[in-house]
């Protein structure tokens, strides 16, 4: 038999392999059986030793109808939380799922469930009916439970297809494998080559050789090294293109897993990315610029900051760009950061802190809202990164305090009676006046206030000193001033 599709491809268009996705109750077989897959079918010396796993792996089989090698794409994060993750967000990584039911313990509540997501998914799927190597199993009682449950198998009046097996010893894989390419070649799976690449992010972990790994599957295009590819929250050029066998390739096409060097920050799961052709990175993440900061002004800012997000993801991706933005004589303090909802545990935290809470695709609850509103604290959310980024700027500038006019490093005291002080020091920025009110700074903190009442250089009595200048004031303040310590003359 002639493949279905290729009567129906488009000019320039391929067929794809289908990417599977195994779903079932715990404990029915879902790990054994792609373990089992995993060993019997993945060619090339590392068959049965791989010891990384990337969230998804291909194999080769020979298709019953046409003879030849034909591939498919397993998806095997734990929980399959790539494929509940793009069912959350409308979109779908799996073109064909197995639905594994031991023939020991039938249907389950997770059975169910999956029945349920596949069904409103409208994703086609196979019956694999495990453990039958097992004593006394039941076969026809599963059966019974399933068609109970609305999937209507093959040869019993419905068009599920269904396979009995032992993921433990093999028997009835190889069948199985038959019928995901039968059913795959159903499905007229196809990509453009031309188009730009796009798929899906399956996982990314942090390798400490190699910075970020991202593990996607390609689902358009072809993506290759040096594209620059952007999801919803982070984007990066890619450096390293491997295989799910750690083996260096230069270009991949669909639907191929593959592991992604280059990004700077964390994707999350099940986000979608495609590739561009411009540099999106310097868009989409704030440069890091450092711009050298005014040594003398010891008032540096600093705004603290609680961070909330929707998902681990996420949530490291904000931490991420925060911690690398640099501003001119402002620091910002992540005080905490967390996922989840803002609370009123968020809002009691930020109150003594005068802290801003900066959320990224998170709500707020309504006790936090109305406590925000009685203690004054800010709270900004948003879903788009750049707008989080323009609202922490902006609070650093309603924060700004203007220049001071002129500051003075104390280096000596030489008498201290009471109020009266008399002490001398550097004027390391601006200027001082005779008879003005100066702020005392002691480790970045304001400690008191005081006035000059006679300013001189060396013996003699002057009216004003300037940046670089040393001299001796005579000083009134409650405060009693030490070395090191800094005043400051504001408008
Ligand atoms: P999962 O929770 O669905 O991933 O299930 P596992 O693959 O972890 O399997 C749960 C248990 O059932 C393990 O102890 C497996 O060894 C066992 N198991 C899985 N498949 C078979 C099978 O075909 N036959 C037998 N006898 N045991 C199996």
């Amino acid at each position: 038999m002639k493949k279905n599709q290729d009567k129906n491809l488009s000019a320039g268009w391929q067929t794809r392999p289908p990417i599977v996705v195994i779903m079932g109750h715990v404990d029915h077989g879902k790990t054994t059986l792609l373990d089992y897959i995993r060993k019997t079918n993945v060619a090339g010396k590392e068959a049965g030793g791989i010891t990384q796993s990337i969230g998804a792996y291909e194999i080769t089989h020979p298709s019953a109808s046409s003879g030849q090698a034909e591939k498919i794409t397993f998806i095997d994060t734990p929980g399959h939380e790539a494929f509940f993750k793009m069912r959350e967000r409308g979109a779908k990584v799996a073109d064909l799922a197995i639905l594994i039911v031991a023939a020991d313990d039938g249907v389950k509540p997770q059975t169910k469930e999956s029945i349920d997501v596949l069904n409103s998914t409208k994703t086609p799927f196979i019956v694999a009916i495990n453990k039958i190597d097992k004593p006394n199993v039941d076969i026809e009682k599963t059966k019974n439970d399933l068609m109970a449950n609305g999937v209507l198998l093959e040869g019993y009046g419905g068009h599920i297809s269904w396979q009995a097996i032992s993921a433990k010893t093999g028997q009835g894989i190889n069948e199985l494998l038959d019928l995901i390419l039968l059913a795959a070649e159903m499905e007229n799976l196809t990509y453009d080559p031309e188009a730009k690449a796009s798929g899906i992010i399956i996982e990314a972990k942090i390798n400490p050789q190699k910075g970020i790994v991202i593990s996607a599957i390609i689902k358009n295009g072809a993506l290759k090294v040096g594209d620059f590819i952007s999801t919803p929250t982070v984007a990066g050029k890619i450096k390293i293109l491997e295989d799910f066998l750690g083996n260096r390739v230069e270009k991949f096409i669909p639907s191929s897993p593959v592991l992604i060097s280059g990004f700077d920050n964390l994707p999350q799961t099940g986000e979608e990315f495609t590739s561009n052709s411009v540099d999106l990175a310097n868009f989409i993440l704030p440069k890091t610029e450092i711009k050298p900061g005014k040594q003398t002004i010891n008032e540096a800012l600093s705004l603290n900051l609680i961070i909330k997000a929707d998902v681990a993801g996420s949530l490291e991706a904000l931490s991420g760009i925060i911690k690398s933005l640099k501003y001119e004589n402002a620091n910002l303090n992540i005080l905490n950061e967390s996922i989840g909802e803002i609370t009123d545990g968020d809002i009691k935290a930020a109150t003594p802190a005068n802290a801003v809470i900066i959320g990224f695709k998170t709500k707020i609850n309504k006790i936090a809202e109305n406590l925000a509103k009685i203690q004054n604290v800010k709270i900004i959310i948003s879903e788009i990164i750049y707008e989080l980024i323009e609202a922490i700027e902006n609070e650093i500038k309603l924060k700004e305090k203007p220049l001071p006019l002129g500051e003075i490093e104390i280096l000596k005291i030489f008498n201290q009676k009471g109020k009266k002080q008399l002490i001398g020091g550097r004027i390391v920025f601006g200027a001082i006046k005779n008879n003005i009110r100066l702020k005392i700074i002691r480790n970045n903190g304001e400690i008191g206030t005081g006035k000059i009442l006679k300013l001189k250089h060396q013996k003699t009595e002057i009216n004003e000193a300037k940046e670089g200048e040393e001299c001796g004031l005579m000083f009134e303040s409650n405060t009693a001033i030490n070395e090191g310590d800094r005043l400051i003359w504001n408008k």
